[in-house]
């Protein structure tokens, strides 16, 4: 350790503690701040969840494909590493929900399922005459007692009823959480449905009603997709990330197994090497941060965490081997029909530049809470499974000439209702018993790629005013 230097230490290599680490090196570089930073990732390479496979001449996501444009901090980091000109918006297009056999349009208007335009909403065939009415109940019941939390599933059944919720809400929403609704906290994933309800009353009236003034202030509408990724595929960014820092020493393929108290906090890793450090952010999943604190009763909430296990199925095809009779990008899968997969993306429509031309790639995900053993199938198995299941939907011959499989274990945290509490637990015992030392990442306050940098900015700005201030 060198002279006064304060010694940073960030535990968790994906976008969250790289992040961490560019913001935290730019704040040392203009401030002059007396400070060293160390990041320690356990696998071989860095980027946790993103990564991207180039594949005779298709650009495979195996993690996350893209990230919402509006949350700045994601744009912003791009911009920042000097990438902004390979940035590209999805191509729209219809999206559709599979209800049994059949494929429906998402109705035009409909905000995470919930209408916003009455007549696409009144002439679908997604919900029966009787689902409609229910969900037109939104317009006249009251607003609910304010309560700290609740699961999606109570309040979305009782504002739109459960046909909607299950056609329409349940798979738009599983597919970005990969949980069970009837257990995932409100306030933990759509805080702003509670908020509309507790301002408005009427869910869908609020809802329209904050649509329309967005349209009114927003500059001319664009004809692109609300998501952006990078042309080269979303891990440039983490190898750009990696060369860009400079000040930070990174040990790759090295896990942090415990921490300990004393005149510096002592991070033992599993090369037998101990990191003396002054302050740290722990970005590890949240099963990682709970076996570094093995004795700890403010973690308990943490350690009963769960995680779902996910798999996505890339297929390449020569675009005569596909026929699709409907135009769009892709569609998601209704609980109640009977499919292994539960959404699928027409990769090439949405993302042209990650297929070569005369080429069609699919992107199929399977693993959902409740329904996991899928995941663990042999290769070939998983691409039977979803095959079998895709050729229900639209019409393929033969085999695919390009096959990439990803299996995710345990890596979709679930935000179960009480999660906000639960995470406030950890951080005050934390703030007592440890200070100095920050959790956080996917597993607390935001799993979407821009919310992971905007918790790796906000535990720059704690580490820095535990130190410095
Ligand atoms: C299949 C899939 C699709 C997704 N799609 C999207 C999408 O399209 N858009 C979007 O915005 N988000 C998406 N997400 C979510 C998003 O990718 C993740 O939430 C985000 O990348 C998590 O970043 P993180 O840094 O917090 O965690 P991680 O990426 O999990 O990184 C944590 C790192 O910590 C390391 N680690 C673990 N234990 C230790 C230890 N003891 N010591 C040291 N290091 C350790 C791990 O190896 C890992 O690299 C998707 C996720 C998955 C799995």
């Amino acid at each position: 350790m060198s002279g006064e230097r304060k010694q940073i230490v960030i535990i968790g290599g994906g976008i969250t503690g790289l992040a961490a680490a560019f913001y935290l090196e730019r704040k040392i570089k203009k401030n002059g701040l007396p400070a060293e930073v160390t990041l320690v990732e356990a696998s071989p390479r860095l980027g946790g969840k993103i990564q991207t496979v180039h594949k005779d001449g298709y650009i495979v996501e195996k993690g996350p494909d893209s990230f919402l444009e509006r949350k700045q901090s994601a744009p912003q980091l791009v911009k920042d590493l000097g990438l902004g000109h390979l940035l590209v918006n999805n191509a729209i297009g219809q999206s559709y929900v599979l209800v049994n056999e059949t494929l429906y349009p998402i109705p035009e208007g409909a905000v995470m399922g919930v209408p916003t335009k009455v007549a696409p909403f009144l002439t679908t065939g997604l919900f029966s005459l009787q689902g409609k009415l229910r969900a037109g109940m939104d317009l006249v019941l009251p607003a609910s007692k304010p309560q700290d939390d609740q699961s999606l599933g109570e309040f979305f059944r009782r504002r739109v009823g459960g046909e909607v919720v299950e056609n329409l809400i349940e798979p738009l929403l599983s597919g970005i959480y990969a949980g069970d609704i009837d257990r995932l906290s409100l306030m933990s994933t759509f805080p702003q449905f509670y908020q509309t309800e507790q301002k408005y009353r009427s869910l869908i009236l609020g809802m329209k009603k904050s649509a329309g003034n967005k349209s009114k202030q927003a500059a001319p509408v664009k004809k692109q997709g609300q998501f952006q990724t990078l042309k080269t595929g979303l891990q440039t960014i983490v190898e750009e990330l990696e060369k860009q820092l400079e000040l930070t020493k990174i040990y790759k393929g090295t896990k942090a197994v415990g921490i300990e108290r004393g005149q510096h906090y002592s991070f033992k890793l599993d090369n037998g090497i101990v990191l003396h450090a002054d302050a740290a952010v722990i970005t590890a999943p949240h099963k990682a941060i709970a076996a570094m604190f093995p004795d700890e009763d403010w973690l308990k909430g943490m350690r009963e965490m769960v995680s779902t296990s996910v798999a996505n199925v890339a297929l390449g095809f020569p675009e005569e081997a596909v026929k699709m009779e409907h135009e769009g990008t892709g569609f998601v899968i209704s609980r109640n029909s009977d499919f292994s997969i539960t959404a699928c993306t027409w990769t090439n429509k949405k993302w042209p530049h990650t297929t070569p031309e005369g080429k069609v790639l699919l992107r199929a995900y399977v693993g959902k809470a409740g329904d996991e053993s899928v995941v663990e199938q042999s290769d070939n198995e998983m691409v039977r499974i979803v095959l079998e299941d895709l050729k229900r939907i639209m019409k393929i011959e033969g085999e695919p000439e390009m096959t990439c499989i990803t299996r995710w274990n345990e890596a979709m945290p679930q935000y179960h209702v009480g999660h906000k509490e639960r995470i406030k637990k950890v951080r005050e015992g934390l703030q007592t018993s440890y200070p100095g030392i920050f959790v956080t990442g996917a597993s607390f306050e935001g799993v979407g790629i821009p919310d992971c940098i905007d918790q790796g900015k906000q535990a720059v700005k704690d580490v820095l005013a535990h130190l410095f201030e």
